[in-house]
């Protein structure tokens, strides 16, 4: 059996044809098949997640200071801590979940698209709508949507999702392997696999999970997320704290024993409480929460995030490499003028034909031949927008653009090639076969031997018709206009048409100019504006001409008056170390008719020099550089499926100004997240005081905070603030200050002495200061007995009472005072947080139960607290915000003198 005939009956036993299904064939197969979607199991493993919510490391730091509180009796402590772990881990599984639903919600953002010929029209459809005996068309580029045999045409495939191998393989439809694993079959295409160059026709023959990927996916689980640089570092400063809290912890049992005459078990009790109240275990949950957050707010901006850790990559961005073309252009292009050679033909003057008129309908028939874009009236016109130009140029002049007209012309195409720029068809034209060839002048007209002269015959191209040729690209694209140079050459009759690439681009015959104008994106200048005062450099690296490229750049701000440009040819002449000269000598710079390799270099050249690199791109030959960048940015709308498959970031606006808006939202994350690092350590100081004045007091001063009381506040002001901090809003000034270089840390010394030495220990003054104020009202002295039935014993409870809810009115002034690092907290808006002012009432809510609950009240050895007491508590919030809020100002004010 011939391919053919293999094919044939595939055809008629998927009961389709080679002229697809009909739409109302298809919606029945839909309903009979179902959608062309993957179903995840879902749901099997959370009981694994939670199982790890209650094992990981702090955890079971914890679950040992239980352990040790029952063994030594104390259960109620222990249980405390029990609690403690539940919620943490409960409150953490949450949020994994809640994380990772927004990672996969993002998938929905850009449905996967297939081309298939429905009604016998090409037509492109969301891939989860195609049916076995759908005839697929199969681009480079294209992600594959299904299972698919190919009946005509060739591909590259890239199989590595299915087999490992990276290395692409050729599929052709007319290899016909029998006796083969599938995987291995010539004539076959993968669901899941990438079309990496050529072209093909085939049937779909199996969709969803019927096909070798649904096989897969019906085996495999999730994928694992990798642990972002940011929770590696917390995580290792979580495990310090411990260290430190541990040491600390076993520090106090001598000392009370000895120190204070504790028995032995009282000060376990103690030590294990003082561990458990000062893990920072609710760190890391709150960490993946404010990344999740941020990957969700920004897919409604326009800019997915394929991983959470990106966003804190973004936030230490300081180069953005940006293609031109509908990045910070519109790439709607508009054909503006044309060229022959007789003379410049103004298209969007009224005025008609011009002296150039006998050239014209030549130039037409090209522009309208080497062409795959669509203008269908009533509809917009599809296709790659430079080609939509070219179509919109050849229309105005007069040539036919009926799409159907020119496939039936046509008998071969070379695809557009970024390397040669070129791009060429042969189309039969009378009873003769043409090459019709368009491209970047530069690129063609050493192709070309001849021009096609103002008589209308071609006359040999000679050096002054290059410089002329040369002159006139270079008065366009000085405009930013970009300009493509279009060629013919007619066959010699009886031949067949060529079917490589050389024997059918040479000695063509130069026609003329179409020059097109692609409006610069009105936002983009803003962006680029807010790129500057932030440190951030843009560098643009594009496949167009140099001027044009600088015409655009020097448009939207990114470049001066004189760029230096740097040509894909120059750029091949530079070594390594030459590039990476050139990069840090040279602050104004452009890549033009850079090929997709140029972006590879330039992305190790400032890699290597320790910049953060975004690199944006859309093409096929594009993943590596997106791959290698640190952020890789593919569009949503132009960009190929391999692209976005590569990137780490997708915009689904194609807009450079999202990059922007994004850059932000991952500095605004990593502040929040010093933000809450500095609330949550700050609870240190006032957790330990009480212990330490209690130990160092020698038994004349009673314990300030039961353990009880110390782990009750541990629960209720650490997660709901710190959640909020997650949220709050940008400190005036963050797209001004130059980026966070790579190499530093999340947390710095100079966080940790503002949250431990300086709102920490004002906190602990002002809750020392209102536990002896209450005590002493009551007639204490030092050494007074205050145990049960004692007469201070009830003023005793009031005082620790006082304590308790000291360092709850004193940590709210530290949610307030760490809202932001140098502003006051005016220009952020006092009250601008409204998770803070909700966290803040269920703190408080929380503390009222604390303390006037009466299971409460014995079970944590609180006393309801009289008015004069509780009004002595409102300044606290506000002296210890306000002391921060003159320190912040000192901090402005020397710098504002040092310069
Ligand atoms: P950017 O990299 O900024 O998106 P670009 O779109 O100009 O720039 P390419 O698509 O690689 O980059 O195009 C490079 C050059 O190739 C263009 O400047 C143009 O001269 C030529 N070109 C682009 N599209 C075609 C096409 N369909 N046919 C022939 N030549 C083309």
């Amino acid at each position: 059996m011939n391919p053919e005939e293999a094919a044939d009956l595939l055809l008629r036993d998927l009961s389709s044809s080679s002229a697809g299904l009909s739409s109302i064939e298809a919606q029945r197969r839909l309903s009979q098949y179902g959608p062309n979607a993957l179903r995840r199991r879902r749901g099997v493993r959370w009981p694994v997640e939670l199982a790890r919510q209650f094992t990981h490391p702090l955890a079971l730091l914890l679950w040992l200071a239980a352990a040790l509180l029952v063994i030594v009796g104390s259960l109620v402590v222990a249980a405390a801590v029990v609690l403690i772990i539940v919620l943490n881990a409960a409150f953490a599984f949450i949020q994994e979940v809640h994380a990772e639903r927004a990672v996969e919600a993002l998938a929905e953002y850009i449905p996967q698209r297939a081309k298939v010929l429905r009604d016998g029209e090409p037509r492109e459809v969301d891939a989860a709508e195609l049916v076995p005996g759908d005839i697929a068309i199969i681009e480079e580029g294209d992600r594959i949507a299904a299972d698919i045999r190919l009946l005509a045409g060739a591909i590259e495939a890239d199989m590595s999702t299915l087999t490992g191998e990276s290395v692409p393989t050729l599929r052709s439809a007319s290899i016909l392997d029998v006796d083969v694993p599938v995987l291995r079959a010539h004539d076959l295409v993968f669901s899941g696999t990438n079309c990496t160059g050529g072209e093909a026709r085939g049937v779909v023959f199996a969709t969803g999970m019927s096909t070798e990927l649904g096989r897969i996916a019906a085996l495999s689980e999730r994928v694992k997320q990798e642990p972002s640089p940011l929770e590696r570092q917390v995580r290792r400063v979580a495990w310090l704290i411990a260290a430190v809290s541990v040491a600390l912890a076993l520090a106090f049992i001598p000392v009370a024993t000895f120190g204070v005459h504790l028995s032995l078990i009282n000060s376990l009790v103690f030590a294990a409480g003082l561990l458990a109240g000062m893990v920072p275990e609710g760190l890391l949950p709150v960490i993946t929460l404010a990344l999740a957050v941020a990957v969700r707010a920004l897919a409604s901006r326009g800019a997915l995030v394929k991983r959470l850790s990106a966003v804190e990559t973004l936030g230490s961005t300081d180069v953005i490499c940006t293609d031109k073309t509908g990045t910070l252009t519109e790439n709607r292009m508009r054909p503006i003028a044309v060229w022959t050679a007789s003379g410049v033909h103004d298209l969007e003057a009224d005025s008609g034909t011009t002296a150039a008129g006998e050239l014209l309908p030549t130039l037409a028939r090209i522009a309208s031949a080497c062409n795959n874009a669509r203008l269908t009236p009533g509809e917009e016109p599809s296709g790659d927008p430079t080609e939509v130009a070219v179509l919109l140029a050849a229309r105005a002049l007069g040539a036919e653009t009926d799409a159907a007209h020119r496939e039936g012309k046509r008998r071969w195409q070379f695809h557009f090639d970024p390397e040669l720029k070129l791009m060429s068809t042969i189309d039969r034209d009378g009873d003769r076969l043409v090459v019709h060839t368009k491209g970047a002048p530069e690129a063609l007209l050493p192709h070309c031997t001849t021009l096609l002269g103002p008589q209308g015959r071609p006359v040999p191209l000679d050096a002054a018709h290059h410089d002329l040729i040369t002159a006139q690209v270079n008065a366009f694209a000085t405009n930013g206009l970009r300009v493509l140079a279009l060629a013919e050459r007619p066959l010699p009759a009886g031949i067949r048409p060529p079917h490589r690439r050389a024997d059918a681009e040479h000695e063509l015959c130069f026609v003329g100019l179409i020059a097109m104008l692609d409006p610069p994106r009105p936002e983009v200048a803003e962006a680029v504006a807010r790129c500057r005062t932030a440190g951030i450099r843009v560098i643009v690296i594009t496949g167009d001409h140099p001027l044009t490229a600088a015409a655009i750049a020097r448009r939207v701000g990114i470049s001066g008056d004189s760029p230096t440009t740097v040509s894909g040819e120059q750029l091949d002449r530079l070594t390594e170390p030459e590039l990476a000269r050139l990069l840090s000598s040279e602050p104004d710079i452009i890549f033009a008719r850079a090929s997709p390799e140029t972006k590879l270099r330039i992305a190790d050249a400032l890699r290597g020099q320790g910049h953060v690199v975004a690199m944006t791109g859309d093409g096929v030959n594009d993943a590596p550089a997106l791959r290698r960048a640190d952020i890789g940015v593919a569009m949503g709308r132009t960009g190929t499926d391999v692209a976005r498959e590569a990137s780490t970031m997708v915009l689904t606006d194609d807009n450079f100004a999202s990059i922007v808006v994004a850059v932000r939202a991952g500095r605004r994350i990593y502040d929040n997240v010093r933000k809450f690092i500095i609330y949550i350590f700050a609870h240190a100081t006032p957790e330990v005081t009480p212990f330490l004045v209690f130990a160092l007091g020698g038994g004349l001063v009673p314990l300030p905070l039961t353990i009880l009381q110390l782990l009750a506040f541990d629960v209720g002001s650490e997660t709901a603030p710190a959640l909020a901090l997650s949220r709050d809003p940008a400190e005036p000034g963050l797209m001004h200050r130059p980026p966070r270089p790579r190499s530093e840390g999340v947390i710095r010394g100079p966080m940790l002495v503002r949250a431990w030495l300086f709102l920490g220990v004002m906190v602990s003054a002002l809750q020392m200061a209102g536990y002896f104020y209450v005590l002493s009202s009551a007639g204490w002295h030092p050494g007074a007995p205050v145990g049960e039935g004692t007469p201070l014993h009830h003023a005793y409870r009031q005082a620790t009472t006082m304590t308790f809810l000291g360092m709850i009115a004193g940590q709210i002034g530290t949610a307030f005072a760490v809202r932001t690092q140098r502003a006051s907290l005016r220009s952020v808006g006092v009250l601008s947080n409204r998770y803070l002012l909700w966290g803040i009432a269920a703190e408080l809510f929380l503390a009222a139960v604390f303390v006037y609950a009466p299971p409460f009240q014995s079970l944590l050895g609180t006393a309801a607290l009289p008015v004069g007491d509780l009004l002595l508590l409102v300044p606290y919030p506000f002296v210890v915000w306000g002391a921060d809020e003159a320190r912040r100002y000192l901090v402005r004010r020397r710098t504002a003198r040092h310069g």
